[in-house]
This record gives structure tokens, sequence and C-alpha cells, in this order.
């Protein structure tokens, strides 16, 4: 039986690894951490969460809610082991980052049909391989990705919020509740319009820290709090700050999300940014009930690769130029979490496919994932942007059925399309 090669042990390569695995089929995993980090992940651990805690929604009226019903239902060992990692986070699935990491290193180290190799990986050798090396891949794999299959590199920038130490933060200042339907166990920092003009002010003509090649290209769905700021002086009120959805009412509110499950941190919700870390410290402190916070994690924007996929990949993720070469996670083009496993998951059922003789699989398209891939390998547009599972994104024939029952319809004939591609794989 052949062997299969994963380059990367994120989050699409450590399902992939497990899931090829599970088949009887011996992985060589390569991991370049802790050896060479890169410049968002701290541990050599396994599938580390690099910023949010947040899986996103549960419910499967939500892109990514559906997608991780389907996933589950596939046996994806990552999203059952974010189950048992869970912290609260009312209808979304948050987890306890280091529960998750270990658990999944545990698993992926404990088995023998696993080959763990920590190293960096400058070119692809013969043989199955997927390439789940994400959106910080390294110079030298981009590099050789380029001279090799003229695959050109596409940047965007793309943020992190700051986190803070909960014993550093002024309960008398913060409440505990949420916006509309979200739970309790959310910190809130109210402000006064005076409070709210000044924060705004302070943020707007903070110091940035830009990288070089900075060009503003930033990810519409995560933009840094500054640039929100910038856009006019209610932007933010609409934004992260919204006061909506409270039994009292406020000018604008600053949200916290607990980080772990101890709920010893918390996150700042919805403030990416790309201010220096000292500039970080002093503006966010001006948030009432943050004046003395302590700062585990600071924000930070990053680079993010990812190839044309719709010009490179086939609909099983394969470089059409090299069938034997997939590409999963956030480097073939999809943007998320639980979208990087799916990927992930999906590229590994039709590697094993092909260790085996068989022909590979297609994935439904009337089914969130495949609606992902197909949208991956299918657009035509010319510099596509990294896609979430969302039903913008589903069949056209799909937008015939009227909008009060879309969604019904999609879910119902996806849970039918997952039951019968688990009994053809
Ligand atoms: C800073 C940052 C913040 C993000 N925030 C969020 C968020 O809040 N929510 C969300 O849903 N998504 C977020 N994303 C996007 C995306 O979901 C994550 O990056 C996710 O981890 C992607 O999974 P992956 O498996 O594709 O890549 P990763 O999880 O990054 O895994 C890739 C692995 O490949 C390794 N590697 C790279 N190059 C080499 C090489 N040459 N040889 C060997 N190993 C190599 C890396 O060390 C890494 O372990 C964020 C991305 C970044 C970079």
């Amino acid at each position: 039986m052949k062997e299969i090669n994963i380059i990367g042990g994120g989050l699409a390569g450590s399902e992939a690894a497990i899931y090829i695995a599970s088949k009887g089929i011996k992985v060589r995993l390569f991991e370049m951490r802790p050896f060479k980090l890169t410049e968002a992940h701290k541990t050599g651990n396994f599938a580390e969460i690099v910023c949010s805690n947040s899986l996103g929604s549960l419910n499967p009226e939500n892109g990514r809610g559906l997608l991780k019903e389907e996933i589950l239902s596939l046996g994806s060992v990552l999203l059952r082991t974010a189950f048992e990692c869970k912290v609260p986070a009312g209808k979304a699935l948050a987890v306890d980052r280091e529960c998750f990491s270990k658990k999944i290193t545990e698993i992926i180290e404990s088995n023998p049909l696993i080959e763990v190799v920590r190293e960096e990986v400058s070119e692809i050798s013969e043989g199955i391989t997927i390439v789940a090396t994400g959106p910080l891949t390294s110079e030298k794999l981009l590099f050789y990705l380029k001279e090799k299959f003229g695959i050109k590199d596409l940047y965007f920038y793309d943020a992190l919020s700051p986190v803070v130490v909960a014993e550093s933060l002024n309960m008398d200042k913060l409440f505990f509740g949420g916006r509309y339907d979200q739970p309790a166990d959310y910190l809130n920092a109210p402000m006064t319009k005076e409070e709210y003009l000044r924060f705004r002010e302070a943020l707007i003509s903070a110091k940035r820290h830009l990288p070089h090649d900075f060009d503003k290209k930033f990810f519409e769905a995560c933009l840094p709090v500054e640039e929100i700021a910038m856009r006019g002086e209610d932007a933010l009120r609409f934004g992260p700050l919204r006061p909506k959805g409270f039994n009292k009412k406020y000018y604008a509110v600053v949200q916290l999300r607990k980080e772990n499950k101890a709920g010893t941190l918390y996150e700042l919700v919805g403030f990416q940014t790309a201010l220096t870390y000292p500039e970080q410290k002093r503006v966010f402190r001006m948030i009432p009930g943050l004046e003395n916070a302590e700062f585990v994690r600071f924000g930070s924007i990053h680079k993010n690769a990812y190839i044309k996929s719709s010009a490179l990949l086939d609909k099983f993720l394969r470089l059409k130029k090299n069938p034997n070469v997939f590409f999963a996670g956030q480097i073939s083009g999809v943007e998320g979490y639980v979208e990087a496993i799916g990927t992930g998951l999906f590229a590994a059922i039709n590697a094993v496919r092909m260790a085996r003789n068989e022909k590979p699989i297609e994935i439904p398209e009337n089914t969130m994932l495949g609606s992902l891939i197909r949208f991956i390998t299918e657009n035509e547009l010319e510099t596509p942007q990294p896609m979430r599972a969302n039903f913008g994104i589903i069949p056209a024939g799909f937008f015939d059925i009227p909008k009060s029952v879309r969604k019904k319809k999609f879910i119902e004939t996806s849970r039918k399309s997952i039951e019968e591609l688990k009994k053809a794989i």
C-alpha cells in the first residue's frame, strides 16, 4: 500500500492525517514547528488555533453551522474533539484552544501509522501528497510552488484581536450579559458619547505597524478596528461597538468574550488591529474597565497566502498538472477553521482512494462543503478572495426557491446527499 505525505500539521493537515491513518494507510506528516514558527503560531502542537477561539455558529441555517454538521457526519475527528473542549459561547462552538490542540497532538503522536517529521519542507517529493501549509506557508515552499507549478502568490492582510487577563479588568465598570440571544457570559464595557468620541479619535491617530509591502487589501469580513473607525463617526457604533440588544440604552458597547474554559482570559470582540503594541496598550486602556488591562496577546496583521484554485485545481482539489498533489485548507482558497478542516477531510478521502487505486469521489454540490469546493475550483474571478461557507454560494437552482424556505430545503438536500456520499465512500 502506498504512503501518503502531508505537509503542514495545522487544521487541514491534522484532520487529513488522522482520517488517512484510520483507513490503515501510512502517513508521513511534515510540520516545521516548533523549530520554525510562523508569525502567528506559538507552539509545536498540531491543529493550533491561532486567533479567535470560536469555530462559528452551530445553527444549520448558518453556512458554517451546516458545514460543521456535514463534516461531523463524515467523521471529522477534529470537530468531535472541538466539542470535547467546548467553552460556553451560546449558539456558537468555541473551544479551549490548549485542550483542543493538546488532544489532537496526542491522537497524532500516539498513532503508529503516522510518522511525524519535524522539518520545513522546501519541495514536494514523489508520491501522493497533500499540501496543507496554511496562510503562513513558509517562504521557501512558496518560492518552490511558484517556480515549479507557476503558482502566483496572492496575498491579503487579515488581523488578530487582543486578549486580556480577566483579573486585570475593573469589574465595577463592566457587566455580564449578551446582545439579543447571546449568552450572558460576555463582558460588556459601555461608553458614554464623550468616551466613545475620545476613543475613536485616539484609534484613528494611533501609530500603526505596517509591513513594507502593505497594500491595504483587507478582507472585508475582518477589518482592523481602526480601519472601521476611519470610515465615519458612527461606523464603530454600527459595527463591533453597537449598543443594541441590551435591556438598557447605551451610546456604545465594547464586548469581551471568554477566551478559555476557566474564564481567566478575554478577547476583545472584533478588535482586530494593526496598531503597534505600545499604542494598543495605550488606546485600548481608554475603554472603561480596561484602564489597567494586562495584555497576553496583542492584535496583529498577517500575510495570507493562497493559490488561485480555479486555475490550478480540479474538483477533487488535485493539481491539474500533477494529480498526485492535493491542496487543502486556507492555501486552497477557503477561509476559516471549519473550512480548513472540511477541505482537509475531503482531500484525505480522495488521497486514500488514489492510494487504493480507486476512482476519486465527487462531493455533491448540494452540500455546503460541495458548494465551497465548487466555488474555489470553478469561479471565474480574476482575483478570487478566500471564501467562507455561506448560503450565497449554494447552486443557482436553489435561488428559484422562495427565500423563506430556501435554507430549509438546502439543509434537507444536504443531509440526504451526505448520507449517500457516506455509503459511496
Ligand atoms: C493570524 C491569523 C488569524 C486567523 N484568524 C482566524 C479566525 O479567527 N477564525 C477563523 O475561522 N479563521 C482564522 N484564520 C484563518 C484560518 O482559518 C486559519 O489560518 C487556519 O488555521 C487554517 O488552517 P490550515 O490548516 O489551512 O493552516 P494552519 O492551521 O496554519 O496550518 C498550516 C501548518 O503548516 C505548517 N507549515 C507551513 N509551511 C510549512 C513548510 N514549508 N513545511 C512544513 N510545515 C509548514 C505551519 O507551521 C502550520 O502548522 C486566521 C489565520 C491567521 C493566519
